[in-house]
Order: C-alpha cells, then sequence, then structure tokens
C-alpha cells in the first residue's frame, strides 16, 4: 500500500486534476493507494477571507462566496461530460457553507471553533468531487472522510492527533476496505466530542503522514508543484534546485524555518518507522523529486538548505533583575507557553542580561501584554524594562546534518550578509549544529537568500549587478564591451554580470534580472525621466547583492553621491576624477567608507585611462616598496598637441585640431592650463599615502597670462593667435636644445609639480608618441631601472576597458 498526497495547486484546475488521476492510475497497477486531496488551490485563505469579511459584517463576503462557488463549479463543468447530478450535490454543501457565513455574519464572531468548520468545506468539496470524476471514469475508487479516522483534541485550528484512536481507526478501516484506491480529504479531523476540527495550514500533509504510518507502508508520496524541496525557495532565488535527498531531520529543520513544501509535524509519525517521504512533482511527474530517509548519502554539501520565516517579531526582555536568578527563563516561556505562542526562535546573552526571542508578528501584542503583566512587580521596581518588541523581521536558516563537522560556516555566512549591507539583529545556533539562524529586516530576506545561495550552493558563479550612468561614448563602448565578454566571463571567470540600471542626464531604465543588451537602446529612448537621486533611490530600492554602481560621467553632482552608495554596500567604479582629486577630505572620507562598509571604490581610469597605473602603485605600496620619485605624461592632449605643433604649423591649428579630433575635454582650457595633468598626479601622490591638496601642487603653466584670463572658449583661441610668438619661443628653444616638449608631471618626496619640460633625447618621454601616457616608478626596488607602464592613455574604448576591468576586479575580491 502507498499514500499519496496531492496539494492545492495539483487539484486547482481540470488540467492539473487530469494529471493527478493519470498519476494515480498508473501507480495503482503495483499497489493499492491512498490518495490524500487539499482544498482547490487558494480555496482555503478565500474561506477564511469571507468568513473575516461576514464577522466584519461587510457584505461582500457574498462576493467571496461566489468566487469560491463558481472555481468549484468550473473545475467539475471542465471534468465532467455530464455534470448535473455531481453539480446538484456540490450545490448543496455551498448552500450549507452559504448558511454558516451566513450566521457568522449575524453574530459578528469567527470563534476558532467556526474556523475550522469554515475552511473545512475546502478538502470535503476537493475530494468529492475527484472522487465523483474517478468513478465516473469507472475507475475503483471510493471516498471516505478522515473526519472518521482522524481523531484529535479541541485545540482548535491545529488540534493534536490521539494516534491511539485513530490508528486504531485507520487500521480497521482499511482492514476490510478492498477498493484500489481510496481518497480522503486532507487537514480535517474530529474531536472525541464530534466537532469538526483541522491539523494546521498545511496540515494535508499531515493527514497523509498519519496514514501512512498507522497502515506501516512502504512509502509516503508528497505531490506539490515544484521538483522536491529545493536549496532555497525556489520562487525567491531563481537558481535553487531541488536536493535529491535529505535525512528527516534536515527535513524537519528545512520545513519548520519555512520551506512551506512540507508541513513540519508530517515528519514525525513516519519518522518513528522509517517510512521514506517522496517529494514529486505533479506537473513534471518525470523529475526525481526529494527522498527524505534515514538513509545515509554521500552529499559533499554541508549546508544543505536555506529557509526563511517572514512575518517574525523580535521580543527582547533585560535587565539587571535577571542575572542569576533561576527560573527566570521558565516564567518567560511558561506565560508565553500559557498563551498558546509558539517560540520560533531563543537567544541569550552569556551574562544572562538579556533574553531575546522570535515569535510570529500576529501573536506580538498578546505576547507583549503578558509578559508585560507576568513581569508587573520586576518592571515597578525597575530590575527589568518592559520587554521591547521589534517588528519587519525574517529569520533565515543554514540548514545541514554535517555542518558541525565543518568550521568556518557561520564565518561565510555573516560574512555574506555583511559583505551585502544586511543587518542581522540576532543569531542563534544549536549545539547539534544543524540549523544557524539570523533574524534580519524582512525588507532583506530575497537578497540574503540570493546572496547566501550563491555563497553556499553555485559556489562557482557570482552575479554582479552593475549600474551605469552616462550613457555617451564611454557608457556605450563598456555596454558593448560587457555584452561581448559575458559568456567568456561566466564560463572562464565564473562571474555573471549584469546590467541592471542604465542612465544619462535624461533617462533611466532599469531591469532587476539585468538589461537585455542585444536591444537597449530603444527602451532606453523610451524610459523614465532620470535624476541622480532617483537613480541612487532605485538601486537602493532594488536592494540587490553585489551591487555596483560606475560613474562614467564627469560630473561633480554625480560623484558627490559615492559616499551614499558607499554607506550602502554598493561598489563605486568611477571613470570621473572629481571625487579622488577634491578636497583631500573627501578622498579620505571615501576610502573610509569604503573599508567600512565592505564596498570597493575603484577609479584606475582617473590616470591613463585604461592603463594599469593606479593598480600598479597600489600594489607597489601594499608589498612593501617605497616610491622614491613618479615621473609621468599623463595628457593625452598635451601630448598630442606638442607632437603636432612646429613651426610649420601654428599653436591655434594645433589645439583646434586636438579638440577637433576629440583629444581634448570641451574646454581645451582644462587640458592646457595643465589642472587635468595636476589632479592625476594629486591623486597618484595621495594613492602613495600623502594627504595632498590640488594648491600643493606647484603648476608652472606655459600659457600667457592673455591665455589664462581669458573669459570663454572662443575668447582663449583668439588668445593663442594673438601669442603665436610667445609658443614659436618655445618651440625653437626646444629645437635648439635638440629636445622635444612634453607636459610632465612629477611627484618626489612628498612634493609633486607640473609644467612643460624639455626632454632630451633618449629619455624615455622623448619618443612618446600620438596620445599615449607614461609613467616611470623609481622605487626602492625599482632605484634605477623604473617601472614603467606606457601605452594609449585616453580614448573610449581604453578607458571603457579600464573600467571593466575596475568590475572584474570587484567579481573577483
Ligand atoms: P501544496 O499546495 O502542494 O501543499 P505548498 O504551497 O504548501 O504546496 O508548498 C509548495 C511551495 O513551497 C512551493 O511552491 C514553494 O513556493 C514553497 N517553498 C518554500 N520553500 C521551499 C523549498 N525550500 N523547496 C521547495 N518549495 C519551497
Ligand atoms: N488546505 C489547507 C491549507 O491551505 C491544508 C493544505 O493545503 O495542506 O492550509
Ligand atoms: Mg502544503
Amino acid at each position: 500500500m502507498k499514500v499519496l498526497k496531492f496539494g492545492g495547486t495539483s487539484v486547482g484546475t481540470a488540467q492539473n486534476i487530469k494529471k493527478v488521476i493519470a498519476i494515480l492510475q498508473k501507480e495503482s497497477l503495483s499497489s493499492p493507494i491512498v490518495c490524500v486531496v487539499s482544498a482547490v488551490g487558494g480555496i482555503t485563505d478565500k474561506l477564511l477571507q469571507a468568513g473575516e469579511l461576514a464577522k466584519q459584517k461587510n457584505k461582500s463576503y457574498l462576493t467571496v462566496f461566489d468566487k469560491i462557488k463558481s472555481i468549484h463549479f468550473k473545475v467539475i463543468e471542465d471534468l465532467v461530460n455530464n455534470p448535473k447530478s455531481i453539480l446538484k450535490e456540490v450545490d448543496a454543501t455551498f448552500e450549507n457553507l452559504k448558511q454558516l457565513l451566513n450566521g457568522i455574519y449575524l453574530i459578528n464572531e469567527l470563534s476558532p471553533k467556526t474556523s475550522d468548520k469554515l475552511v473545512s468545506y475546502g478538502e470535503l468539496l476537493s475530494s468529492f468531487i475527484i472522487a465523483e470524476v474517478m468513478e465516473d471514469l469507472n475507475l475503483n475508487t471510493v471516498l471516505k472522510n478522515s473526519q472518521e479516522l482522524i481523531i484529535t483534541n479541541n485545540n482548535f485550528t491545529k488540534a493534536e492527533v490521539n494516534y491511539d484512536v485513530t490508528n486504531k481507526n485507520i487500521v480497521d478501516y482499511f482492514n476490510k476496505a478492498n477498493q484500489l484506491i481510496t481518497i480522503l480529504p486532507g487537514f480535517v479531523s474530529k474531536s472525541q466530542s464530534g466537532e469538526t476540527t483541522t491539523l494546521g495550514r498545511g496540515g494535508s500533509d499531515f493527514t497523509a503522514a498519519i496514514v501512512a504510518a498507522a497502515l506501516k507502508v512502504d512509502q509516503l508520496e508528497i505531490w506539490t508543484d515544484v521538483s522536491g524541496m529545493y536549496t532555497t525557495n525556489p520562487k525567491l532565488v531563481k537558481q535553487a534546485y531541488p536536493i535529491a535527498n535529505l535525512s528527516y531531520q534536515e527535513a524537519m529543520e528545512l520545513s519548520h524555518f519555512g520551506a512551506k513544501v512540507l508541513y513540519p509535524p508530517t515528519v514525525q509519525p513516519v519518522l518513528n518507522l522509517s517510512i521514506p517521504i517522496h517529494i514529486k512533482n505533479t506537473l513534471h511527474p518525470e523529475a526525481f523529486g526529494t527522498i527524505i530517509s534515514n538513509q545515509k548519502k554521500e552529499n559533499h554539501l554541508t549546508v544543505k538548505g536555506i529557509s526563511h520565516i517572514d512575518n517574525v517579531a523580535l521580543l527582547t526582555l533585560e535587565g539587571s533583575g535577571m542575572v542569576g536568578i533561576p527560573g527566570f527563563s521558565k516564567r518567560l516561556f511558561e506565560t508565553l507557553a500559557n498563551e498558546k505562542i509558539n517560540i520560533i526562535f531563543i537567544t541569550q546573552a552569556s551574562s544572562e542580561h538579556s533574553i531575546c526571542f522570535g515569535i510570529d508578528i500576529n501573536n506580538a501584542e498578546q505576547a507583549e501584554q503578558a509578559i508585560n503583566n507576568a513581569f508587573e512587580y520586576e518592571i515597578s521596581l525597575h530590575k527589568i524594562n518592559p520587554i521591547i518588541v521589534e517588528k519587519g523581521l525574517s529569520i533565515i536558516a543554514l540548514i545541514g546534518d554535517n555542518m558541525k563537522s565543518h568550521q568556518g560556516i557561520s564565518g561565510k555566512l555573516f560574512s555574506t550578509l555583511g559583505k551585502n549591507n544586511i543587518n542581522v539583529r540576532a543569531i542563534a545556533q544549536g549545539a547539534s549544529e544543524k540549523n544557524i539562524s539570523a533574524v534580519i529586516n524582512q525588507s532583506d530576506v530575497k537578497k540574503a537568500l540570493n546572496s547566501l545561495h550563491e555563497r553556499f550552493f553555485e559556489v562557482n558563479t557570482k552575479q554582479l549587478n552593475v549600474f551605469i550612468t552616462g550613457i555617451g561614448n564611454v557608457g556605450e563602448k563598456l555596454i558593448d564591451q560587457i555584452k561581448q565578454q559575458h559568456n567568456f566571463l561566466k564560463k572562464n571567470l565564473k562571474l555573471d554580470v549584469k546590467i541592471v540600471g542604465m542612465s544619462n542626464s535624461r533617462k533611466m531604465i532599469f531591469n532587476p534580472n539585468g538589461i537585455d543588451l542585444n536591444n537597449w537602446t530603444e527602451p532606453f529612448h523610451h524610459a523614465d525621466k532620470s535624476s541622480i537621486e532617483g537613480f541612487y533611490q532605485k538601486v537602493i530600492d532594488l536592494n540587490l547583492r553585489n551591487s555596483i554602481f560606475v560613474d562614467v560621467t564627469a560630473n561633480k553632482n554625480v560623484s558627490a553621491i559615492y559616499d551614499s552608495y558607499l554607506k550602502q554596500s554598493v561598489a563605486v567604479v568611477a571613470c570621473n576624477k572629481i571625487a579622488c582629486s577634491d578636497k583631500y577630505a573627501n578622498y579620505k572620507n571615501l576610502q573610509d567608507l569604503s573599508l567600512k562598509y565592505n564596498a570597493p571604490f575603484l577609479y584606475e581610469t582617473n590616470v591613463g585611462a585604461g592603463l594599469p597605473i593606479i593598480n600598479t602603485l597600489n600594489n607597489l605600496v601594499a608589498s612593501g616598496d617605497k616610491v622614491i620619485s613618479i615621473q609621468a605624461v599623463l595628457s593625452g592632449s598635451l601630448n598630442f598637441v606638442f607632437n603636432n605643433f612646429s613651426d610649420k604649423k601654428n599653436f591655434h591649428d594645433t589645439v583646434k585640431q586636438a579638440q577637433f579630433e576629440g583629444y581634448t575635454e570641451p574646454d581645451p582650457r582644462i587640458d592646457l592650463s595643465g589642472i587635468d595633468v595636476a589632479r592625476k598626479i594629486l591623486i597618484l601622490a595621495r594613492e602613495n599615502g600623502i594627504p595632498m591638496e590640488i594648491e600643493d601642487i606647484t603648476n608652472d603653466s606655459f600659457l600667457t597670462e592673455a591665455n589664462l584670463n581669458s573669459d570663454s572658449v572662443d575668447d582663449f583661441y583668439d588668445t593663442l593667435i594673438n601669442d603665436e610668438a610667445h609658443f614659436q619661443k618655445l618651440y625653437a628653444s626646444a629645437q635648439a636644445n635638440n629636445c622635444q616638449l612634453k607636459y610632465v608631471a612629477e611627484y618626489k618626496n612628498g612634493k609633486a609639480k607640473v609644467g612643460l619640460q624639455e626632454v632630451p633625447e633618449g629619455h624615455p618621454f622623448y619618443n612618446l608618441e600620438g596620445k599615449d601616457n607614461i609613467v616611470m616608478f623609481y622605487t626602492q626596488r625599482y632605484p634605477e631601472q623604473p617601472l614603467i607602464v606606457k601605452g594609449a592613455g585616453a580614448g573610449a574604448d581604453v578607458t571603457a576597458s579600464g573600467l571593466f576591468a575596475d568590475i572584474i576586479r570587484i567579481g573577483n575580491k
């Protein structure tokens, strides 16, 4: 004999019921079967909703009633060719239900006892309909009301089973029964005095387990809408997958901590008899599912699953009067037991100064009152404080029998939560170490489950959620590069880089599952209006793990919001150099926030675009080398200008050409004045640990007073024409000395300067071409022959690749 239980979704539509019947037919070929059914999906909730409305004297309970009725009628009409006779009987049942609801409406009250009577209609109806359909198909079927078998106490809504009577009833009945298939309604039972009771929400699983244990069957099958017990709730974590084998303890812990696929008490009756529970998917019967048994199966995973419970209230009782006084906890927990309040979670600080426990949020007020009453005397003496109640919380739990023999699991748990800016309010770990649980904000649950799942089950792939601001030349190149490298990174570096948000100064779009990079321009043009603050808010609201904000603008206001991102543990990658070259205090603050919130702040492209300059310097310093001096040509624009300027080509036209070809800022004065180079050497000095300000840098400008004092770009170009002789003089002098003009940045002994220099032949700067940059690091380890980084120091492609490299570095962290 086998016991099969089908859940609400499995019997939720005519189409699914047909699948159930096919499974029953197949399975009954090998042995007689007992089939326990839930109410049609969603009906229990609707019955309770109708009852609540009626109790509140809200007439719309009738609308809900009509809906419940029409759902059932539709199922019947879709299933049976000639539904008349079934409909007649079902109609009579609905009349009774309506009268019950009218009664609740009239007396304005819904007691637990009436509530059980009300919800029992769900299973009674579904089992009746399915049995009728099976008979209609001439299958050897009988319907038995499990209320005649399962006898409980009077604890309405979650009654306790009297196993002596129940087991005897079941054995006696099935000894005499000779049908191949017996249909039983799940969830419903009766008290000794004959009142309708139920076994608790989700209790049809329990019905099946009770019957399976009483009949000592070989296997209990729970058929549902997912392919087994998953590593975590598959509705919240897309990457979750079914666990093939679990021990009873693991299954119990997982279900107790919210894996709703199995009702927790289900395990107990079958555990004692070692009857395996097989969880299967009605919609995909071919899937293996999960087998729960006490057979030890080899499994390399120490953490088997991650569960969570929402709607938790955390209550804390504290005060000096608790220390060392025996019986304190007993009084506390007795108070809760008397109120029939279930405790989900307990921790106590070792100082005994406080006890903290988690309960269902619906019991919070009742618990608060009862405890404050129970300890009224101690509270009046200020020996303890009135109980503190916090709401809006959830518990997440790592479950696995083998966690006790592995160290470092809680470390991984908390570092993963910490890295993702998820605040842990309380923790508990039983000595058996089958479960480590943490209380967190409910709004963080999805992020917590996803990041923990990634850490414990997808060891290999890490998802990076990228938000790009500044979709111009460089931004578009970055998007292209990410698109092109996506599969490579996933395969080789186990990084799944998703662009979740994009914005420019006008538009912004988001897709939490990743924007389709093959088709983003069209949606982007029709996107919402953007703002710096609005973009930030959306990043925070999405609350995704491994979030990275990428600033591809040159906008001061964008750089002013980095601190907010870092404080939310969102990493920042910037090619915008304003933040790092602004006041030292601001730079330092961002570095500190990055450390404090474990959120990387990377800006390799601030100096030399994609060239690995900052990274090289950081590595030198971190590995204990000391920088003696830095000499560099860091302006692609100035390099271009002085490589093209000569006695045959005037200075004005050369600068115009540089601007035209995109080698200068829109305002070429920023480049020509040397400010841009000064900012870059400032950043290098700071990376070398020197708290320098931009004013500390000596800037010997080669421009004339008139150039520097021009009040517009046009005016500036006019002054260049007027001062041509000045520039020709610089050129002639360099020629006479057999030198090249280079705009050089230097750092030495904590001081920095920038300015035009005549570079002699043979010097590494002499032959620097086009828009190339070069940096020479003289250090203790490289005292004579410097470490040189050289290459294209400007351009959209290389800048984008520098940003991309920063993103990948964060992923590899
Ligand atoms: P049924 O109506 O068949 O009893 P339930 O809705 O009670 O089904 O339970 C199945 C649901 O449990 C799944 O659809 C899924 O959303 C939820 N669930 C939560 N955690 C898990 C988990 N770890 N594994 C599988 N399902 C889970
Ligand atoms: N129908 C009941 C409920 O929704 C029992 C069950 O489905 O297991 O809670
Ligand atoms: Mg269920």
